[in-house]
């Protein structure tokens, strides 16, 4: 097999010839998929990515939480697919010598009270028997005796550990750096012959009847701050992905006229900087090929979530709170805020609410000293598109012929199932049986709903699937975006 090659700048011109797959998007979608197709299934192919890799998406600004919880099992499973890659990328990939996807064990946990929330034992157990023993459920003294001492007296002072009688323990979770999983990906991908052309954005689609055949990408250069168009190809494929995160809508549009439902969303995160009255006991771990590795210091705490709505991780010397998200209502304060590595930030009025009624349960939310930064533009926050589904998924777009397939999330728990939501693309678009896929259940396949609706359905018809909690929706997980890891 020869390897890939990346194509960008002004000279460069793709080889004219049909593709078996061109991915449009290189996420933690698209590369993986590309991956699996080029290197398990020997197809030629192409990903055309409109920026670097990594670039501007939406990985990069993941908080990566990498978990295996999920009350659906089927979901559970493909987490777990995935997260063995993000552990082990070298020996589940098949590569020829050391590789990371910026994996960081820092264990996970889900703080229950048993009291609080009637059945809340019986899920867990739901869980863990779906986990093969992956999974424990930890009465919460000896949860807080197992710990180091750093991290017991760590967790003390972010949460009311009292609170709580249970812990739904997962000591292989952790998170991962979206650009270094970006990075490992590419050098996957790279590795098992797949072209990727930069800085190159996909704009229309080729037809021959109904069947999609190819697609128009124009190459990009950046003049004086400004993109300057540079180039204009037409590439031709047999099958294309879809897999351009928060661009999906727009491709879906332009290639099937059906609209997706997605839209978005804007949510801020608090981080909590350690400080002198905070003195949070600091670790350090490993991250990266052995060799090449590098030293992360962070606060040693694990990710948290699902207590109380919040969910919390360590992010260099502080703590990053997520929690869930409403809609803004028009008479909302709404932070002047600032910009911040091109995402809007400043506390409004849902995470106002948000943080008022966590500040009981959470002390290092409202102790004396914590700064949540000394102006708006300190907080970081992302905004990004997710579907009301909550979960990602794969699958056909209808009306392509059978030539276009999709394959994401606009969800905030898409980083950690991607690498195994595209190995099921990857075994549907290589004839599979479904019943012999990781999972024989359509629980991240587009069969699961209707999810591409008629051109012109509105934006209120597809917030309208998107409940409030006090309405029966269910909590959508947030992540961190935009600070950097402390190196050493
Ligand atoms: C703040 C935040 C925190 C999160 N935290 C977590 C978490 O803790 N755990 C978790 O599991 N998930 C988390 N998520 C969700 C997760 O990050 C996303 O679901 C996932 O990264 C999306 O990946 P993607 O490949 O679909 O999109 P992207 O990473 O955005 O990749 C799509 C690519 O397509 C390219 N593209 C777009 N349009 C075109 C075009 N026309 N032509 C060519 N290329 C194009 C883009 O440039 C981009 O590189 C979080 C998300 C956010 C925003």
């Amino acid at each position: 097999m020869s390897a890939g090659q990346l194509f960008q700048g002004r000279a460069a011109r793709l080889p004219a010839e049909v593709w078996d797959v061109i991915v449009v998007g290189a996420g933690i979608y698209g590369l993986p998929a590309a991956y699996f197709l080029a290197q398990r299934h020997r197809a030629r192919v192409l990903v055309v990515e409109d920026n670097g890799i990594p670039g501007e998406c939406i990985t990069v600004n993941t908080g990566g939480i990498i978990r295996i919880a999920y009350s659906d099992l089927d979901v559970l499973r493909v987490a777990a697919f995935a997260r063995e890659i993000f552990r082990d990328p070298t020996a589940r990939l098949g590569l020829s010598g050391p590789m990371s996807l910026g994996f960081v064990p820092t264990g996970w946990g889900r703080f229950v009270s048993a009291g609080a929330v009637p059945g809340i034992l019986g899920e867990l157990a739901h869980i863990t028997g779906g986990a093969g023993g992956a999974l424990r459920i930890v009465p919460i003294r000896e949860y807080l005796d197992a710990q180091p001492a750093g991290r017991r007296e760590n967790l003390r002072k972010i949460m009311d550990v009292d609170d709580s009688t249970h812990v739904l323990a997962d000591e292989a979770g952790g998170f991962a750096d979206g650009s270094a999983a970006l990075d490992g990906f590419l050098t996957a991908c790279l590795e098992a012959g797949v072209c990727v052309s930069l800085y190159s954005t996909v704009t229309e689609f080729l037809r021959e009847g109904e069947r999609v055949t190819g697609l128009v990408l124009e190459r990009w250069s950046q003049q004086r701050g400004e993109r300057e168009v540079v180039a204009r190809e037409t590439v031709r494929g047999d099958r294309i992905v879809l897999a351009a995160g928060r661009g999906n809508g727009a491709l879906v549009r332009a290639a099937a006229g059906w609209e997706m439902p997605t839209f978005t969303s804007f949510h801020q995160i608090p981080f909590i900087r350690n400080s002198p009255d905070n003195d949070f006991a600091q670790r350090s771990y490993r991250v990266g090929p052995p060799g090449a590795h590098r030293e992360v210091e962070m606060t040693d705490a694990p990710v948290i979530s699902h207590w109380r709505d919040v969910y919390f991780r360590p992010e260099g010397d502080g703590l990053i709170f997520g929690t869930h998200h409403r809609e803004l209502q028009p008479d909302d304060y709404r932070p002047a805020g600032g910009v911040l590595s091109g995402m809007r930030v400043g506390l409004d009025q849902v995470m106002i609410d948000s943080l008022l009624a966590a500040m009981p349960h959470f002390p290092v939310l409202s102790s004396q000293g914590v700064h949540l930064g000394r102006n708006p533009a300190e907080i970081p926050g992302g905004a990004y598109y997710m579907n009301p589904e909550e979960l990602p998924f794969e699958g056909e777009v209808p009306g392509t012929g059978g030539a276009v397939f999709y394959a994401g999330s606009g969800c905030g728990t898409g980083f950690k199932l991607g690498p195994g939501v595209s190995w099921l693309l990857a075994q549907r678009m290589t004839g599979v049986p479904f019943a012999d896929r990781v999972i024989a259940s359509s629980a991240l396949s587009a069969e699961r709903a209707t999810y591409f609706y008629p051109p012109g359905t509105s934006r209120d018809e597809l917030l309208a699937q998107f409940r409030p909690i006090a309405q029966g929706g269910r909590l959508i997980e947030m992540g961190a975006a935009g600070i950097a890891v402390a190196h050493r």
